[in-house]
């Protein structure tokens, strides 16, 4: 069988929960959108289940999931419901609900269904993406309690920009957030993993940790928060064919590289069509058979070279790490001109092994 293969440590997602939880001293909803940021959400969440305390997701079709694979803690929709009818539903999963544009508002005014819904009442403090402007916020949470079918609202919002230390626009929606709660009495939710990991100043009684729930710094410099999470995804593979070039040939697609030396190269099965990024230039880190190499040349959608050069002892068969505890997939990503949520998202075709239970 092909050996591309994504193990998964559930011990370390583990791991990284309970850091979340440590370091915010707040309840923590574990945020399993995108089937787990590509780790796979029944999975992780069943892991998870015993200890924490609710999940997120991005829609009804991601909760439901999780509803019927037996998950009974709590499920937010961050995106609440996209059209009216998801409220019976809502009800009965017994799902929490975010409400971030009037039009949810009405919807819940609107509705016959009768279950006391759980709100989460979404500001823009500044992201301007979604979220209540704060001029109508104070009026929309009356509004909610009027309603009589909500029995607990929390408040919320969202950071654009609480990956970058030093942005001043993070104590800007701080202000934003806690000016325009003032006077109501209500939980309140507002780090995301850079914001748990940077911002200890930002209140919150929730927070919404997701990327560093899969060991991956959301930061592109060091911080040392970050360094204590541990790698949950290991992407892994075989040489599957190794050759002997003299100097100036080229290897793969568009010849895009050309070998400065005599290169020994080692072609692994593993591609962009498993999701590994096609822009990851020559120079990429790789480990094979214990050792540090690089990618050479261009990806192709089910296999990649590598130098083999350096690295005398590999061979047909070696293994290979694509990323996970000794390529950091955050180091991937920056060389692919991306972002560790995307790599991960975008896994597919390989199959996940579980480990650690
Ligand atoms: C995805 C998401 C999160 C998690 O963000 P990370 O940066 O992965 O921690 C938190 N809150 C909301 C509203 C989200 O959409």
């Amino acid at each position: 069988m092909r050996p591309a293969r994504a193990l998964i440590d559930l011990q370390a997602l583990r791991h990284n929960y309970r850091l979340a939880r440590e370091l915010s001293a707040a309840k923590a909803l574990a945020v399993v959108k995108a089937d787990a940021y590509g780790h796979g959400a029944v999975r992780c969440a069943l892991a998870l289940e015993p200890e924490a305390d609710g999940f997120a997701v991005a829609c009804i079709e991601e909760a439901l999931e999780l509803r019927a694979a037996g998950i009974k803690a709590p499920v937010l929709l961050l995106e609440g419901f996209f059209e009216a009818s998801e409220l019976a539903l809502i009800a009965e999963h017994d799902l929490w609900c975010v409400v971030h544009s009037l039009w949810q508002l009405e919807a819940i005014e609107q509705t016959r269904v009768h279950k006391p819904l759980t709100v989460w009442l979404k500001l823009d403090s500044g992201m301007h993406r979604v979220g209540l402007h704060p001029k109508d916020y104070h009026e929309a949470y009356q509004r909610l309690l009027a309603t009589g079918r909500v029995s607990r609202i929390v408040l919320m919002s969202h950071f654009a920009r609480a990956d970058e230390p030093d942005a001043e626009t993070t104590e800007q929606q701080i202000a934003v957030f806690n000016a325009a709660r003032e006077g109501l009495v209500a939980e309140c939710s507002l780090r995301n993993s850079p914001g748990v990991l940077a911002w200890p100043q930002a209140p919150s009684d929730w927070v919404r940790p997701g990327i560093m729930l899969y060991g991956a710094t959301p930061f592109e410099a060091e911080q040392p928060q970050a360094a204590r999470l541990q790698p949950v995804m290991t992407l892994q593979s075989r040489v599957i064919s190794v050759r002997e070039l003299p100097a100036g040939e080229p290897v793969g697609y568009g010849a895009k590289f050309i070998s400065p030396r005599p290169t020994r190269v080692g072609v692994v099965a593993m591609g962009y069509a498993d999701g590994y990024p096609r822009h990851a230039p020559t120079g990429t880190p790789v480990m094979v058979a214990g050792k540090r190499s690089q990618l050479i040349g261009r990806v192709s959608m089910d296999m990649l070279c590598i130098d083999l050069t350096d690295v005398p002892e590999a061979t047909v068969g070696s293994p290979v790490e694509l990323w996970g505890k000794q390529v950091l997939a955050s180091d991937v990503a920056q060389q692919a001109g991306t972002i560790p949520y995307q790599i991960f998202c975008n896994l597919r075709r390989v199959p996940l092994d579980y480990y650690g239970e």
